[in-house]
């Protein structure tokens, strides 16, 4: 799935748009010539400029509520994301009043229309056309917070993470520097930083891998899974909410090397956190650095983590060990998903293609 406010154009100020639709209005009066005496040549001159700065004003302002999707359409995953980001309730509250900014000016520029046809005075007319030009002024500078909120939404909302919310996903856990984004690249296909996540500074980090012609994703989000709950803010919470409706397995990572810089006491602490948090969710856990750990401390962990009543695989990041059997255990878990969407996908292509028969 794409970012679900890809489409989603700029959103000009009240001054801005008013300033672009009176210029295009005048723009157009000059370049037409219409013909007949001076009443039908204002007259029509002047409904120009009213129907131009009404069609430039709505366009743009349609423009807004066409190419925002409503959040409550959006998937659980996204709809968590969106409400760490902003005001959902202002939000809808904003594009509600663009709407009726929209209809407005469409009144009045039908009642205005109506008066120049009918009125036989040149200054009259042109009366009319000012009058016109202030009330959608008057509505726009009305709106003008609300246009400013959402060109503030708009930019956040662009910055949210891209990922494939149908693909079986992991989502990789553990303290800073245990491996998990060394991980990730020895796993998938993933580039560094793929997506940004904007509650974090480091961006979220995304990548698939394809086993037997089915395809997996695996998500490290630092910043989130990798401290403490007492640590983590408001939205950070929100964020892992999210998360929850994107993960079907949990990989957590241990460093029993240290070199991460956290004790394995804290470790085990953290897991046991995250591990209560994602209660629902399947976990794998990795012991990483096995090539450069002491065997008692990984032998420490190891037992810490069977009294879980899991089976912990060894790896090492770095040289590839252990990382054919840590695959595995992925696959074991979500290749029943994986099977489910790759014949959801072929069902679509065969029925495309029998429709093209
Ligand atoms: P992250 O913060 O959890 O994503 O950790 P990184 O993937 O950035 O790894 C932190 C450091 O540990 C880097 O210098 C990696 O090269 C190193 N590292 C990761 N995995 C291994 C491993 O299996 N063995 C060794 N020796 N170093 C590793």
């Amino acid at each position: 799935m794409k970012n679900p406010f890809e489409k989603m154009p700029t959103v000009l100020t009240a001054d801005e748009l008013i300033d672009k639709a009176f210029r295009r209005a005048e723009k157009a009066a000059s370049a037409y010539n219409p013909p007949g005496g001076k009443v039908a040549k204002a007259r029509q001159r002047e409904e120009l400029r009213v129907r131009t700065v009404s069609n430039v004003v709505r366009d743009n302002l349609r423009k807004i509520l066409d190419r925002t999707p409503g959040v409550s359409t959006l998937p659980k995953f996204y709809q968590e994301l969106v409400d760490t980001l902003v005001d959902r309730d202002q939000f809808h509250k904003s594009l509600a009043r663009v709407n009726w900014a929209v209809k407005t000016i469409r009144n009045l520029e039908q009642r205005h229309v109506e008066k120049i046809r009918f009125e036989r005075d040149p200054k009259e007319i042109a009366k009319l056309r000012r009058a016109f030009y202030g009330r959608v002024a008057d509505i726009l500078h009305e709106i003008d917070d609300d246009l400013r909120y959402l060109n503030q939404a708009r930019n956040v909302l662009k910055e949210l993470p891209v990922v494939d919310l149908e693909l079986p996903t992991v989502v990789i856990a553990g303290h800073p520097n245990v491996g998990k984004s060394t991980l990730l690249r020895a796993l998938t296909n993933a580039r560094p930083e793929v997506a940004s996540y904007p509650f974090t500074t480091k961006g979220i980090n995304v990548g698939q891998f394809e086993e037997h012609y089915l395809k997996y994703q695996v998500i490290d989000t630092p910043g989130l899974l990798d401290r403490p709950l007492s640590e983590r803010n408001e939205v950070e919470k929100q964020a892992i909410l999210a998360l929850k409706h994107l993960g079907d397995v949990i990989i957590y990572i241990f460093d029993p090397s240290e070199y991460c810089g956290f004790p394995i006491e804290e470790q085990m602490h953290l897991f046991e956190e995250i591990y209560s948090e994602f209660g629902e969710f399947p976990f794998i856990v990795a012991i990483n650095k096995v090539d450069i750990a002491e065997d008692e401390k990984v032998r420490t962990v190891e037992e810490f983590v069977r009294v879980k009543g899991l089976e912990p695989v060894k790896i090492s990041a770095l040289t590839g060990e252990g990382l054919e059997e840590l695959k595995n255990r992925v696959i074991e878990i979500v290749e029943p998903k994986a099977r489910e969407l790759a014949k959801k996908i072929m069902e679509k292509e065969l029925s495309k293609f029998r429709e093209g028969l």
